[in-house]
């Protein structure tokens, strides 16, 4: 595009759209220089709430996506992606709006083109949406189906509380069965115990909607009675969603809480033969639960089995308190998919919150060193001079197939800096091209241990290479 031309389409740009500066605080962060860039510019920070995850870290989030995905693949799950953004609508219908998710923590945009949207604050009720829309009742039931990836909630930030945080979430479409609330649950202790810590899971059963209208009323009725006794926040979920006073951590509040009806009483006997056949199942596969009659999960659309995970080693900060450090939760939803607009669907899921166990895995780790695989490196690739860089960088590339792990630097211009490289990675061989290397076709093959070298085609190396890293494989270390 023309300078001139790009010049006007700055100009186009609306005020609201450029660059946000803090004006209180502008002197000082102007001034501020990080070791980075030039003095006098602003250094940005991560936004409040978000965190970077950075490559130091990927020895924790590997085995968590890696452990998922297996999970999936072996439970026949098929990876779903739902876009980040969607409308506000479908969080209000499907959460419920007395919820604090609807009600305070979502973030809401308002554009004349798209209308109302949001940031999704969870997936389950994208995962509905997109049965919906890909016609994913006409497959053979149930649908099962997996997803990764960030949700965002724009709350108070504090330890184990971010406003951007990754969720793995398992969800099974299209059937009505104990069974499958059972897998669900298998999944998440699972996925945990292959991480090498355990975990509490702690179940319970809300049953349908009247049941638990009824036992509402009955809570409100007991609550009621109390009011000069619990706190000013129980005084107002009294009001707004009864259901959330079992949520209260309140001191004043326990001895109340420990006293109140339990939906438990108020299911029917179809909801509670249900139910038990979940435990029995549980029981069956020898998954430790442990019922919590309080446990009701906030949220509009679950249906009968509700459950969450808690890490069972002392959590990063013993201080936080227990709500905050749930691992993960789920349960069933059997009206969703219709209350989004679908066929009747029994449903069920589980989500389990990435960031938070990275945090137990870490803590975990700690004190028991987890054996996780270091990658191992077959050759080292070295070079000398810009030509050998250019070739080597090629030779890379054309093995990128050949199942070799390569290593190398080729930003270091000396030879000795990235042989002492290969030492650290413990290579058997280094490949080594020079200039002379590049004009005749050749390159050079250097015995690590005996430092021995010799001379080969270029085009022969890969094969040569092979043959003497197989003496490896056959044990011979
Ligand atoms: P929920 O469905 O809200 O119970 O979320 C399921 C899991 O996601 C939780 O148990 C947490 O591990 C994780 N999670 C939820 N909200 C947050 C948050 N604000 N920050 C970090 N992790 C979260």
């Amino acid at each position: 595009m023309p300078i001139k031309k790009l010049r006007d389409k700055k100009k186009q740009i609306p005020k609201k759209y450029k660059e946000h500066k803090p004006k209180a605080k502008k002197k000082e962060a102007e001034g501020k220089d990080h070791g980075q860039g030039e003095k006098g510019k602003r250094a940005y920070n991560v936004l409040r709430g978000m965190h970077d995850i950075l490559p130091r870290e990927e020895k924790y989030w590997k085995p968590m996506f890696n452990n998922a995905m297996n999970l999936a693949d072996h439970f026949q799950y098929g990876r779903i992606e739902t876009p980040i953004m969607e409308e506000v609508g479908l969080f209000v219908r499907s959460l419920g709006k007395g919820t604090d998710v609807v009600e305070k923590e979502m973030y809401v945009f308002e554009n004349d083109e798209i209308g109302r949207v949001c940031l999704r604050p969870e997936a389950t009720a994208s995962v509905a949406r997109a049965f919906i829309n890909g016609g994913m009742w006409n497959y053979p039931q149930p649908v099962k189906l997996w997803y990764w990836g960030p949700m965002f909630r724009h709350d108070r930030p504090q330890a184990g509380r971010y406003r951007q945080f990754f969720q793995v979430g398992y969800e099974i479409l299209g059937a009505e069965d104990p069974a499958v609330d059972a897998e669900l649950v298998l999944i998440a202790y699972n996925f945990y115990k292959d991480l090498g810590f355990p975990v509490e899971i702690r179940i319970n059963s809300i049953g349908l909607p009247e049941e638990r209208e009824r036992y509402k009323a009955e809570l409100a009725n007991y609550y009621r009675a109390k009011k000069s006794y619990i706190c000013e926040d129980c005084r107002k979920r009294l009001l707004k969603n009864p259901l959330r006073l079992l949520d209260c951590k309140a001191d004043q509040c326990q001895p109340i809480k420990d006293e109140a009806p339990q939906i438990v009483d108020w299911l029917s006997d179809a909801s509670k033969s249900y139910f038990m056949k979940v435990l029995e199942y549980l029981d069956e596969l020898g998954v430790p639960y442990n019922l919590q009659p309080t446990l009701v999960r906030g949220l509009d659309y679950y249906t009968h089995t509700v459950f969450e995970v808690y890490p069972a080693v002392p959590s990063e900060n013993p201080g936080e308190e227990k709500a905050q450090s749930a691992l993960g939760g789920g349960g069933r939803y059997d009206l969703l998919v219709e209350e989004m607009g679908g066929r009747s669907t029994p449903a069920a899921g589980v989500a389990l919150g990435i960031d938070r166990s990275v945090a137990v895995l870490k803590h975990y780790a700690e004190k028991n060193p987890l054996n996780l695989p270091k990658p191992v490196y077959d050759i080292f690739f070295a070079q000398l001079g810009d030509r050998a860089k250019g070739r080597a960088l090629k030779m890379i590339n054309d093995l990128r197939k050949s199942g070799m792990k390569i290593g190398f630097n080729l930003y270091k211009n000396s030879l000795k800096t990235q042989l002492e490289l290969a030492n650290d990675l413990k290579v058997p061989y280094a490949l080594i091209i020079g200039q002379k290397e590049v004009q005749e076709g050749t390159i050079i093959i250097r015995d690590m241990e005996s430092g021995i070298q010799e001379i080969v085609d270029q085009k022969k190396a890969e094969n040569i290479v092979k043959k003497k890293l197989k003496k490896f494989d056959d044990g011979d270390k």
